[in-house]
């Protein structure tokens, strides 16, 4: 494996990284996670875009252009020949002993990235997914991209020991979005999910449905709803750069629609897979619709 650090490309021995890092010490940093089917990166501008907005809503000036961060990502790439995964990059603050204000001197961010190599979740996007519903205790910035992870990474922790796939927030009654993940209703022929604001993460998959919904002709609402209304949605999905758009059929243990994954989100999946060529010319998008279940 290939990773990248500060402009060289590096074996894993040859990682130098500091326990002084603000990444480290205070989750002081940004990241994003770039999809790449069959070598073909996806929506690479799109993430890249974001990591220098969410860097900046922190103050962190990225050392390098949007095309500089296209050539690092597209290297990680070819030197670690990923096939289909993801790309992750990460940008903290620097290195500076240990206070948490910024540091005097203008260090300089560290900006790091690595491959990992995962199939597309196929068995999932078929059958759907159970979520739980968790109370949202993070911060009031969820439209940054951020390092700090501990609200997420608890409510997953607790949708998982009760056995569903992901969690789902809820803010003062509010549905707000998944652990890791956007999240969609659909009810009388009506797409709703939650505003682009500090609530959420504007996933670059929620902005990619919400084009495939207006070429469908699917009314979209971005409004607020509870998680009783989310209940009763006869259609609900979560939607990610890795989990693409899965179908959920649970929520607390309650059934969704008819608790299989519904048509207009089967629809959905379909122009989906339909957009990214790699996946059209190498068959995955017709083979898995043959084996998803009927509704
Ligand atoms: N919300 C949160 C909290 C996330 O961590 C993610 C995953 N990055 C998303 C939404 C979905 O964003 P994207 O579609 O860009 O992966």
């Amino acid at each position: 494996m290939i990773f990248f650090k500060d402009g060289e490309y590096l074996q894993e021995e040859q990682m130098n990284l500091s326990i002084n890092d603000r990444g480290y010490a205070f989750g002081d940093g940004v990241y994003e996670v770039i999809k790449v089917y069959d070598g073909m990166l996806y929506t690479a501008n799109e993430h890249l875009e974001r990591l220098i907005e969410s860097a900046a809503k922190i103050k962190i000036s990225l050392p390098y252009t949007l095309e500089q961060l296209i050539e690092i990502t597209e290297e990680l790439q070819q030197k670690n020949e990923l096939s289909t995964g993801h790309i992750y990059l990460q940008v903290t603050r620097g290195v500076a002993p240990r206070a948490h204000q910024f540091p005097d001197q203008n260090m300089p961010p560290v900006v790091t990235g690595y491959t990992v190599e995962n199939p597309r979740p196929v068995e999932q996007l078929a059958a759907g997914a159970a979520m739980k519903s968790v109370e949202d205790m993070r911060w009031l910035r969820c439209d940054i991209k951020s390092l700090n992870l501990l609200g997420n990474v608890l409510a997953k922790q607790e949708a998982v020991e009760s056995g569903c796939q992901e969690a789902l927030f809820v803010r003062d009654g509010i549905v707000r979005e998944g652990s890791a993940s956007n999240v969609f209703g659909i009810k009388e022929g009506v797409l709703y999910t939650h505003p682009a604001n500090h609530f959420i993460l504007n996933g670059i998959t929620r902005r990619v449905v919400l084009r495939l919904a207006s070429e469908l002709s699917l009314p979209v609402v971005e409004k607020e709803f509870t998680l009783e209304e989310a209940c009763s949605m006869a259609e609900f999905f979560f939607t990610s750069t890795n989990a693409e758009i899965t179908p959920v059929v649970t929520i607390d243990g309650r059934t969704v629609g008819k608790g299989v994954p519904g048509m207009i989100t089967k629809q959905l999946q379909k122009m989906f897979e339909a957009q990214i060529p790699v996946l059209v010319a190498a068959g995955q998008a017709q083979e898995r619709d043959a084996n998803g279940p009927a509704s």
